[in-house]
């Protein structure tokens, strides 16, 4: 079947020609049939020259472009694209880490493969796919794993039930697409992570902070640590190795527990760990002066652009609090994981956080996502992860 040709409207052609992959609604000037979710597009100008292909969905995002090459989506295009992703890996030292068994192996945008997400746990790999034209080749893409990775690949999980909503001729159902494990302990940097991608929130472990759960540990000698949005306790573990005591606080009863047991795992009857259930901002309001350091990793305020303004002055609200009650010389690590808030954006809600405050600070680190998670730089978007370290007199 010949793929469904689409026609963007004069001057809509500019971000394609930039190498951006997504292309809007707003841009297409022409549809020559009727795709559907998940169908193959290619994508011209007004003067009738190819610009690219892709998937097409209903919403925002029409199309996400696979490539501004006339190529097929065929069981080749995932083996070089993953290849690349796996070649880049290498390249950057991810498989060298120490002792270390965990990592992102596709990052969507990042790697030249819009909608696909791979973690790689200890064997494990779990797939969450972000778009139905990429969800159709899901059996291409297993295979396309078990051939490059070979022994290194124990089963694969799709976690794809919240990432694509029903649709109408697709049965999206959590499950393991080949073989199948127990939730399993995972080695970062030679700490040990018990990943539970069935009920863990998105693939079952938050790899992106890996490097600076690093940086986290060098400043937490001594020191009494809050780590506020603790899930299963990543931050906890590392400020554990030499704090004076860790808190770990999270609205989610199962989240700490997984916090508490992943803390057993590396430091087993160690009580200078206390997991807490508790709301941040009401847990912030009485801690002044408890905390020398304190991590707000919190969930994506926004997810969509109309609701930016309402995240920005979240942020400012979580950060004001933590501001005001952390003592004098404390440090702060601050996170945005929303991709809809620009880092310029985020150090503006920190800063003027700091400017009702009235407190001194300094910036000690800027610091964002691991090579793992890479950034494309024509698709600024996949900069989703922005943190400062700040030091508050
Ligand atoms: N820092 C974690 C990831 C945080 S994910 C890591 O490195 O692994 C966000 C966490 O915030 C979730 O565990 C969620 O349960 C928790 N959360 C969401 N809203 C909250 C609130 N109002 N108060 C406290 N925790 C909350």
């Amino acid at each position: 079947m010949a793929n469904i040709k689409i026609v963007l409207k004069s001057g809509k052609d500019q971000s394609l020609h930039r190498l951006h992959p997504w292309i809007f609604s707003g841009a297409i000037k022409k549809i020559y049939g009727l795709p559907l979710d998940g169908d193959v597009v290619e994508v011209y100008d007004n003067k009738d020259n190819f610009l690219a292909v892709g998937y097409y969905q209903p919403g925002s995002i029409a199309i996400r472009v696979m490539s501004f090459e006339k190529t097929e989506l065929d069981i080749d295009f995932y083996r070089r694209r993953i290849q690349a992703a796996i070649d880049y890996r290498k390249k950057a030292g991810i498989f060298n880490l120490p002792a270390t068994n965990t990592y992102r192996l596709i990052h969507g945008e990042g790697d030249g493969l819009p909608g696909l997400i791979i973690d790689y746990y200890n064997g494990v790999a779990v797939m969450q796919f972000h778009s139905s034209g990429i969800y159709r080749e899901k059996d291409t893409v297993c295979n396309v794993l078990k051939e490059i990775l070979g022994d290194d690949l124990k089963a694969i999980y799709n976690k794809s039930e919240s990432t694509l909503t029903a649709r109408d001729d697709m049965d999206v159902k959590n499950g393991f697409l080949y073989s199948s494990s127990e939730s399993i302990i995972v080695s970062e940097y030679s700490y040990r992570f018990n990943v539970d991608w069935i009920s863990g929130q998105k693939t079952g472990f938050f790899i992106d902070q890996r490097e600076n759960r690093r940086l986290l540990q060098f400043y937490s000698e001594g020191k009494t640590v809050l780590n506020m949005f603790g899930y299963t306790g990543g931050f906890s573990v590392y400020a554990m190795q030499n704090a004076k005591s860790v808190d770990t606080v999270d609205v989610s009863e199962r989240a700490i527990k997984m916090a508490d047991e992943n803390v057993e795992l590396n430091f087993a009857g160690d009580k200078r760990h206390t997991g807490i259930v508790a709301d941040a901002f009401k847990y912030l309001e009485n801690i002044e002066g408890k905390y020398d350091l304190i991590v707000l990793d919190p969930p994506a305020f926004a997810k969509h652009h109309n609701v930016l303004h309402n995240a920005l002055q979240g942020y400012k609200r979580l950060n004001i609090k933590a501001i005001e009650q952390i003592k004098p010389g404390g440090i702060i690590f601050t996170f945005s994981c929303s991709q809809v808030v620009s880092k310029e954006n985020f150090r503006k809600s920190v800063f003027a956080a700091g400017a009702n405050t009235g407190r001194k600070i300094r910036i000690l680190h800027q610091i964002s996502q691991p090579a793992d998670h890479p950034i494309n730089i024509y698709h600024p978007e996949s900069e989703y992860l922005k943190g400062l370290v700040i030091y508050v007199e």
